[in-house]
């Protein structure tokens, strides 16, 4: 039987490209999006909730989520401090994958990263750069602010090291600094780099995403997977069996 998906934000260039993919991954869709849809009149008929619409609408299809007992695939960005917090608290009621990016190769470049900022230390700065099409509401990136957290972790600095572009007299670089630097235009899907410099070398880890494809195979892929899990938050690495 094909999973029977509740897609929200259907009509979005994600949404669109989810739906282009179900039926070679045994999905079919239930499509709703901004204009006047309820999600509630789909939920009852679904066997998991897709969400790649707007920070703003995710908090509530998560509630709507919670109260039907209905697992959830969440792929929006840009939510603020406030909205994750609540997110965090509903999801581990039901089964949730929720990730900044569905990509196989992102999640490796997750775990490459993190390998990297380990063996290589303080010696060597660290800079995030991301760049994605000129329609892209946040910034930076979910995946560069996971990227951004992973290093964080790895080097024990909090967020006050993090530093958004350079402009004017900032002086010498800090080694506790950490760059990040969000480009934006044309069509860009996503690309993202992490850049270690020393004295002397320099490592850079890239992932270019050319098709839009890649993020719903994932999304689908963790659909199938997340309405076999018990109650709980996970993420694409947990799908992809990298944890
Ligand atoms: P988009 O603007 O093309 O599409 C968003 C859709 O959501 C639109 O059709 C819009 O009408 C709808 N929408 C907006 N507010 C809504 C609401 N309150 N309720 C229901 N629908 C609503 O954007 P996109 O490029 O498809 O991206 C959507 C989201 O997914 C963004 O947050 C983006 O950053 C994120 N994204 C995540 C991944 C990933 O792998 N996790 C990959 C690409 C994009």
């Amino acid at each position: 039987m094909p999973l029977k998906i509740l897609l929200h934000g259907a009509r979005g260039r994600m949404g669109r490209a989810i739906a282009g993919v179900a039926g070679e991954m045994n999905a079919v869709i239930h499509a709703t999006d901004d204009a006047g849809d309820n999600p509630a009149r789909h939920v009852a008929g679904c066997d998991v909730i897709i969400d790649f619409s707007s920070p703003s609408a995710t908090g509530q299809l998560l509630e709507l989520a919670v109260a039907n007992a209905k697992p959830v695939v969440i792929g929006t960005t840009g939510h603020s401090a406030a909205e994750k917090k609540r997110l965090r608290t509903l999801a581990g009621k039901v089964p949730c994958v929720w990730a900044g990016n569905f990509s196989v190769g992102v999640n490796l470049l997750f775990a490459l990263t993190r390998r990297a900022a380990a063996v290589l230390g303080a010696d060597y700065d660290v800079e995030v750069v991301e760049m994605h099409h000129r329609f892209k509401q946040d910034a930076p990136s979910g995946t560069a602010a996971r990227l951004l957290e992973i290093i964080l972790e790895e080097r024990k600095l909090t967020a006050k090291a993090l530093r958004h572009g350079r402009s004017g007299l900032t002086g010498e670089r800090k080694s506790s600094e950490v760059g990040v630097h969000a480009l934006r235009g044309g069509d860009v899907v996503g690309e993202h780099t992490v850049l270690f410099a020393a004295l002397g070398e320099r490592l850079e880890l890239t992932h270019k995403a050319g098709d839009r494809v890649i993020f719903a195979c994932g999304a689908l892929r963790a659909a199938h997977w997340v309405v076999k899990q018990k109650p709980g938050l996970y993420d694409m690495q947990d799908v992809l069996g990298l944890t």
